[in-house]
């Protein structure tokens, strides 16, 4: 798939979203759910590729709300609920749209847009939304701090990686990414008094631009609530939770349901799991979250497989190199058909 993946991202797929040809063809699942990780804030110039590439822009996103208006039936994420919970029926090219992570950017430039365009969204936060005083998503500080200087010994305080891989010098995002896999087997307050230690020992200044970076706080989160759009959960610290202990596993979920609960008084049906793929998630998490009692959870890939179809909710990962050819492609479910026809 990797050769022929730019054939059909530069020649293939603006062919037939030119022609019309992708808002015929009739969905795998009957539905599509479309999944954003943010906006990119007006006043934001870009740090680092990697972490940014999961944000579009807000004249993209304009164009994909419209394009969804056009060719589907955008629903209500109650109407996704009454389908998944009760059987009733969804319109044809019906599409959910969502949001994971609750960065800021979420209510300061997505949500004018949405209201502009009429369109409601379903918004996964963690219970770091529910304080006054949030802080940026852990896994993404950290990522700077390890820029700014090498954890040295600090790394050496972590579990080992679980499957006993070392990762060799000289790739930082795998370096990175090893970190984040250990320090996701500490427990919540074990990881946040190690990411002390690792501010500290950096000194690095962190990026400015709060609207990119920090997430929302709870009143903050109240006025997307009260506003109309949805609100699911997306645990309570964002770790890799394939890596927790069954015991913290199942607090970060069951967690998050309860304190966004407490601080919305209103009830969560909806969880999306973080990373939400193979490599970070399995079995017990299918269990955990219907064991919480969520109506369904979401994954962030298109396609698994599973004995829990509605703990397994497959969603269409919007990234910021996607023209709107491969974002019509991706939501026709034809990417995933031809993905699957070459066994990758
Ligand atoms: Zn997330």
């Amino acid at each position: 798939m990797r050769f022929v993946s730019p054939l059909l991202k530069r020649a293939i797929y603006p062919a037939l979203h030119r022609t019309g040809f992708l808002n015929g063809i009739s969905l795998d699942a009957g539905y599509a759910v479309v999944n954003y990780h943010g906006v990119v804030p007006s006043d934001y110039s870009s740090v680092d590729k990697f972490l940014d590439g999961n944000l579009v822009s807000v004249e993209v996103f304009r164009k994909q709300l419209q394009f969804l208006k056009a060719h589907y039936s955008i629903i209500q994420p109650e109407d996704f609920l009454a389908w998944v919970a009760q059987g009733k029926t969804l319109p044809a090219r019906a599409v959910l749209v969502t949001c994971d992570d609750g960065l800021l950017n979420t209510l300061t430039e997505m949500f004018p847009v949405l209201q502009q365009e009429g369109v409601p969204c379903l918004f996964f936060v963690t219970a770091a939304s529910c304080s006054d005083k949030p802080e940026m998503l852990w896994y993404e500080e950290l990522y700077h701090l390890m820029r700014s200087k090498p954890l040295d010994a600090l790394a050496e305080q972590l579990p080992a990686d679980s499957k006993g891989e070392v990762q060799p010098p000289g790739n930082f995002q795998s370096e990175w990414w090893s970190m984040v896999k250990r320090a996701s087997q500490l427990d919540a307050k074990a990881r946040h008094d190690w990411m002390e230690l690792v501010r500290a020992h950096s000194g690095g200044a962190l990026p400015g631009c709060e609207e990119r970076w920090r997430l929302l706080n709870s009143s903050e989160l109240r006025k997307l609530s009260d506003a109309g759009m949805t609100i699911g959960a997306h645990t309570r610290t964002h770790p890799v939770l394939s890596l927790c202990r069954e015991e913290e596993a199942r607090s970060e979920i069951q967690g998050s349901k309860q304190e966004i609960e407490h601080a919305l008084g209103r009830q969560l049906w909806a969880f999306a799991y973080p990373f939400g793929n193979p490599a970070t998630m399995g079995g017990r998490e299918f269990s955990l979250t219907q064991e919480a009692g969520f109506s369904c959870a979401f994954l962030n890939v298109e396609y698994w497989a599973t004995a829990h179809p509605r703990f397994a909710i497959a969603r269409t990962h919007v990234t910021a190199d996607m023209s709107l050819a491969e974002f019509s492609a991706h939501l026709s479910g034809l990417h995933c058909r031809l993905q699957r026809a070459v066994g990758s």
